[in-house]
């Protein structure tokens, strides 16, 4: 999507360790305007899929999720809860993610009300780095019995391996900005 690369050329700044900071409009100010168009995209990559849910994980999948959902015939959206306590009644799907940025596991739940078995479920997260998140929301699903119809994510960074697991894997992966590399001396972020 030439709008986001764009927006990540001029506003993204390349920190040390392969971290993209993009809090201008996607990870602290969000530009819904851009959010609407990137869910538009997503709407037109998918088209014809059966999507009953978008699954994503707070806090920032839930802004584009919601605006994605727009274009999806305004489906519920849920979002993955990072839990400190766990509820051990059976109540939840459970799962650890282990995160890039902050280099840490998380205990992460969404309450078995609201995924079910037999949803077609679309998964759309902001970055997919590693694929830890996104590994860790279509294990959620696994454990519902949900189908994963596909997954939307705004910036893949190319050089981590998380994408090509996932279309190894057989996902439907739409990525809409695909870094290649990145360099955080001069700030230069080159494409796909
Ligand atoms: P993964 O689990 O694929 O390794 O990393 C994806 C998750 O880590 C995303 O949910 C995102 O929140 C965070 N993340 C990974 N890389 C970056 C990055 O370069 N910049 C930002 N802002 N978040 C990232």
């Amino acid at each position: 999507m030439k709008e986001l690369e764009d927006r990540i050329a001029s506003e993204g700044v390349v920190r040390d360790g392969g971290v993209l900071k993009v809090g201008s409009f996607l990870n602290h100010q969000c530009d819904i305007s851009l959010f609407d168009r990137m869910g538009a995209a997503w709407a037109e990559h998918f088209s014809g899929k059966r999507v009953d849910k978008i699954l994503t994980i707070e806090a920032s999948g839930i802004g584009i999720a919601c605006m994605a959902a727009r274009h999806f015939g305004n489906v519920p959206v849920v979002f993955a809860k990072k839990s400190p306590s766990l509820n051990l009644d059976g109540a939840q799907y459970h799962v650890v993610i282990h995160s890039f940025t902050k280099d840490a596991d998380f205990n992460v739940i969404v309450s078995k009300d609201f995924i079910q078995e037999g949803e077609h479920v679309l998964i759309i997260d902001d970055f997919l780095a590693n694929g830890a998140a996104t590994e860790g929301l279509i294990e959620i699903c696994d454990q519902a019995g949900a189908i994963v119809e596909g997954i939307g994510i705004a910036i893949e960074k190319g050089f981590q391996p998380g994408g090509a697991c996932l279309r190894d894997r057989g996902y439907d992966l739409c990525s809409l900005a695909i870094i290649k590399s990145m360099d955080a001396q001069t700030g230069e972020v080159v494409f796909a």
